[in-house]
């Protein structure tokens, strides 16, 4: 039912309901009006006529029938009313309805109710059906005396149809005013609702073309009440939503550009690895086909280690970062990191071609590698010449052995120096082939005591070895982690002081994912510590937390580096975690063998 018809049929309701009410009111009110009018005429008119008749009466107590329904019917021309004369014992002598034989057939009178009460009370009004006429009536009798005597009664009778007539009448008009009322109610409903109706109709339609996109509709305001307010309201709403549209949209465009013109490639995935938005680098790294949207991932580029790395991210809930070789990208290698949306709905991934970069470093290595060749020849030269010269017999003097023994340690840093760059340079190159064969780390104990026990023993240094036999096997190169383990205890060693302890274990890491558990290796000092600052950096070439005291100690600042290339070579990690003062412990993990 619309807003019109519910508005006009309410208008409808309440005229019928108050022109009820009215009705019910008027017809009560008009019949005791119509009542009272009809006593007091009955009252004058039976008051005029005993006066009449009290004139024109002759004196006597038999009249005439005759005479008296003549002077009777005379009177009775002049009102609407029925007049009757009636003797005093009870004989009607005249009656303006009958003449005649019917008048004198008329029966005693005297018993009628309204005669009775004007015997008892001076006055006799009823209301009852004439046994003469057969018609509803009021009556109202007044007795008429001469000198105190008795003549008879006169009756004044009003047909009751008058009232009922006047009602009649009068709900007939009422039907009218109904009839008219609710015409009325219908037109008033529609023009009224009108002014309701209409905006809302307007509104209903701006609001549909909003939905259906189009959003620079207005709607016209006429009036200044509620409705016009709202419409005002309205109109203030699609302004501020097109200002938005308009700043999303200028933000989108510039978005987008940034995007299109991006080096990095960047795509989006939903939670069910769907993929969708790809940049253009992004299209071209992964040779996406035109209709990439929606579809998985995996089904258009079969790059497992891009598959697992989502998978890392989506377990992790956290950012994953990996170097992934895309094989799409001509063997290029890429940096990869995956970034999951906020809520969860999907993850961006960023994919960084790295291979320039990969390529300057390579560049660089070889460089070294070359220098430090090139510089190796003629060092170990200069150090067999001076060590040639301080073994000879020809000391002449003590400054020049003085100047040889320098000469010979300073070659000896060089050397060293050189055989670190180009052990480096050579592990980052990835020329080194590795001689990788299963092995336990607790062989390693004789090795690296023979190696260390003299130095140990010159700065009363305790070692405690606990690394048992039963621990699994890992697959490593041995010379390669030896040197690992030469490294990492000659720090230990270097910035212990003397009296102190280097400790050596191992356990089984257990990983969480479906890959091998670790081995991991424990060297712990009680030496000086690393502060928190440079924890992060001691695996850079050539950092050092305090280089005076560090080339002191005969160290390259290589050794780190070295044994962190040698683990990222074997699929391997190292970390520390370090106390100023309290000591350093250095970790380094493998994944371990399977038994069989
Ligand atoms: P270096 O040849 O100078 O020892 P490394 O690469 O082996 O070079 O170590 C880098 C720096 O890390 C050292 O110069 C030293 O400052 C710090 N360092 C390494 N191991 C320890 C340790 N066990 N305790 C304290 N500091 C250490």
């Amino acid at each position: 039912m619309t807003i019109r018809t519910q508005l006009t049929l309410s208008y409808i309701g309440i005229v019928l309901l108050v022109l009820f009410a009215m009705g019910l009111f008027l017809s009560s009110a008009l019949r005791g009006v119509l009542s009272d009018r009809i006593t007091d005429e009955l009252e004058v008119q039976a008051a005029l006529t005993r006066e009449f008749l009290l004139v024109e009466l002759p004196e006597t107590d038999r009249f005439s029938h005759k005479l008296i329904d003549g002077l009777v019917d005379r009177l009775g021309e002049t009102g609407k009313v029925r007049l009757t004369f009636i003797g005093k014992d009870g004989t009607v002598w005249g009656d303006t309805e009958r003449d005649g034989v019917s008048l004198i057939e008329m029966n005693d009178h005297l018993s009628r109710p309204e005669v009775q009460k004007a015997i008892m009370h001076g006055y006799g009004m009823t209301e009852r059906e004439s046994a003469t006429t057969q018609t509803e009536y009021r009556y109202f009798t007044l007795p008429i005396e001469r000198d105190g005597e008795s003549i008879g009664f006169c009756r004044v009778a009003m047909p009751m149809e008058t009232i009922n007539t006047a009602l009649s009448n009068q709900r007939r008009m009422l039907l009218y005013a109904t009839i008219a009322g609710s015409v009325l109610a219908i037109i008033f409903g529609i023009l009224s609702t009108g002014a309701i109706v209409k905006p809302i109709r307007r509104l209903t339609q701006i609001t549909q073309s909003i939905a259906a996109g189009e959003t620079t509709s207005k709607v016209e305001v006429k009036s200044n009440n509620e409705l016009g307010q709202l419409l005002k309201n309205f109109n203030l709403m699609t302004d501020r939503v097109q200002k938005q549209i308009d700043n999303i949209s200028v933000e989108n465009q510039r978005l987008e550009s940034i995007l299109n013109n991006m080096n990095e490639g960047v795509l989006l995935v939903n939670n069910a690895s769907e993929m969708t938005y790809a940049n253009p680098a992004a299209i071209d790294m992964l040779n996406l086909p035109a209709m990439y949207a929606g579809k998985a991932l995996i089904e258009i580029n079969r790059i497992p280690e891009l598959q697992a790395l989502l998978s890392e991210s989506e377990q992790t809930s956290s950012v994953a970062f990996a170097e992934i070789r895309l094989a799409n990208l001509q063997e290029s290698e890429s940096e990869v990191t995956i970034v999951p949306v906020a809520a969860k709905s999907g993850y961006v991934i960023v994919i960084h071609d790295v291979s320039h970069v990969r390529q300057l470093e390579r560049i660089r290595a070889d460089f070294v590698a070359n220098v430090s060749h090139e510089l190796r020849t003629p060092l170990t030269t200069i150090q067999g010449y001076a060590e040639t010269l301080l073994s000879s017999e020809s000391k002449k003097s003590k400054k020049r052995k003085d100047f040889i023994v320098k000469i010979l340690n300073h070659s000896n840093r060089l050397s060293r120096l050189v055989s670190d760059l180009l052990e480096l340079a050579r592990l980052e190159s990835g020329d080194v082939e590795l001689k990788v064969a299963p092995c336990h780390f607790s062989t390693f104990y004789e090795q690296i005591m023979d190696v260390f026990e003299p130095v140990l023993e010159e700065s009363e240094l305790v070692l405690k070895w606990d690394i048992p036999d039963e621990l699994p096997q890992v697959n490593v190169d041995r010379q390669l982690f030896m040197q690992v383990f030469v490294n990492l205890i000659d720090n230990a060693i270097k910035y212990t002081p003397d009296g102190g302890e280097i400790e050596i274990s191992a356990n089984i890491h257990p990983t969480n994912t479906e890959s091998a558990d670790e081995l991991v290796v424990h060297i712990k000092d009680s030496g000086i510590g690393i502060p928190l600052e440079s924890q992060s950096r001691v695996f850079e070439r050539f950092y050092r937390v305090d280089t005076g005291r560090a080339r002191k100690m005969g160290g390259t600042g290589l050794g780190l580096a070295i044994a962190k290339h040698i683990l990222l070579r074997h699929n391997g990690r190292i970390w520390l975690e370090s106390e100023l003062g309290q000591g350093t412990v250095f970790y380094f993990a493998l994944p371990v063998l399977p038994a069989d």
